[in-house]
C-alpha cells in the first residue's frame, strides 16, 4: 500500500497523537483507512470548534491590521467578523454541547471572548504573520504543514490561540511551528499559547492566560511524535511481520480506550472496524 502524493501531517494533530494514535490517525489518514478496507464514522461539527474558529478570525482581524498599520482595529469590526464566521459554520447544523447550548448564546460568547483577545493578547503582539501556512519536509513523501496564528516580529516568537473548555498540552504542536518557522528561514526563540477559554454565559468570561514553553523541549516533543507518526504510517503501509501485523492492519495505530475521548462524539473510529479496543473495555 503506497501513496504517490506527499502525506500531510499537519502540527494540530500531534499533540493528540499519544493520547490515542489510532484515533488520531482515523482524521489525520482517513482517505487511506477507508481505501484499505475500513469504514469509519462522519465526525460531526462542534459548536467547540466553531467558536474557535470565530475567535481565531477575529484574532486575525485584529493582527492582520496591526501588521498593516501598527493599530487595532474598533472592537465592532472584530465582534462582526467573530459572529458572522459562528454563524456559517452552524449553517449546515452542530452539535451543541453545557457550555453552548444554541447559536445565539454562541454569538455572544465569540463577542466576549473576542473583547477578550483585543484587550489582554493583541496590545502585546507585533505581527510578522498571520496565520500563514507554512511547509517543510521531515522526510520523503511526508510534509509537515502548520498554520501558527501569528509569529510576532521582536523577539522571534510563536503564539498559538486555544479557545477550549480546558488548556490541554500543545508543546509538540509549537514545537512543530518552531520547526517550520525555522524552515522557513524565521528564528524562533519563544513559544507560546494564549488561552481564551470557553464558558458557559452564565458565569463571567475569564481573562486570557498567556503561557510560555521552552523552545527545545517543544521541538524535541515534536520531532519525537512525528517519528512515531511516520513509523505507524509505514506499518500501515507495508505490515511489519516482527510484531504480527500486517498491511492495513489497525493495530499499526496502537489504540488506548482509556483516553478520556473515547466515545462515539470524539472517535471517528468509535465501534468501526477499525477500533473495537472500546467494546472489550465495556464488555469487562
Ligand atoms: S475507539 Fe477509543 S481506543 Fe479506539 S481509536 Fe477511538 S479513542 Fe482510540
Amino acid at each position: 500500500m503506497t501513496t504517490a502524493t506527499p502525506t500531510i501531517i499537519r502540527a494540530s494533530s500531534l499533540s493528540g497523537y499519544p493520547d490515542c494514535p489510532r484515533r488520531s490517525a482515523a482524521r489525520m489518514f482517513r482517505a487511506e483507512i477507508i481505501a484499505a478496507g475500513h469504514d469509519l464514522r462522519d465526525s460531526p461539527r462542534s459548536i467547540g470548534a466553531a467558536v474557535g474558529t470565530a475567535v481565531h478570525k477575529a484574532a486575525s482581524v485584529m493582527l492582520i491590521e496591526k501588521a498593516k498599520t501598527g493599530s487595532l482595529p474598533p472592537l465592532s469590526t472584530c465582534h462582526d467578523a467573530a459572529v458572522e464566521t459562528v454563524k456559517a459554520e452552524a449553517a449546515d447544523g452542530m452539535l451543541y454541547d453545557r457550555e453552548t447550548p444554541a447559536l445565539n448564546e454562541a454569538q455572544t460568547q465569540v463577542v466576549r471572548m473576542a473583547t477578550v483577545y483585543h484587550h489582554d493578547v493583541a496590545p502585546d503582539i507585533q505581527p510578522l504573520i498571520v496565520e500563514e501556512r507554512m511547509e517543510a519536509d521531515v522526510a520523503p513523501g511526508v510534509v509537515l504543514s502548520g498554520q501558527s496564528d501569528v509569529i510576532a516580529r521582536e523577539p522571534g516568537r510563536v503564539r498559538d490561540l486555544k479557545t477550549g473548555k480546558m488548556l490541554g498540552n500543545h508543546k509538540p504542536q509549537l514545537g512543530a511551528y518552531s520547526l517550520l518557522g525555522r524552515s522557513n528561514g524565521i528564528d524562533v526563540t519563544e513559544a507560546g499559547i494564549d488561552f481564551v477559554q470557553r464558558v458557559p454565559l452564565k458565569k463571567p468570561q475569564p481573562g486570557a492566560v498567556s503561557q510560555v514553553h521552552d523552545v527545545a523541549a517543544a521541538e524535541t516533543a515534536a520531532t519525537n511524535i512525528i517519528r512515531h507518526i511516520q513509523d505507524d504510517l509505514q506499518t500501515f503501509r507495508r505490515g511489519d511481520p516482527v510484531r504480527g501485523v500486517l498491511p492495513g492492519d489497525p493495530w499499526a495505530f496502537p489504540a488506548n480506550p482509556s483516553s478520556m475521548l473515547c466515545s462515539a462524539k470524539w472517535c471517528t473510529a468509535f465501534g468501526t472496524t477499525f477500533c473495537r479496543e472500546h467494546q472489550e473495555i465495556e464488555e469487562e
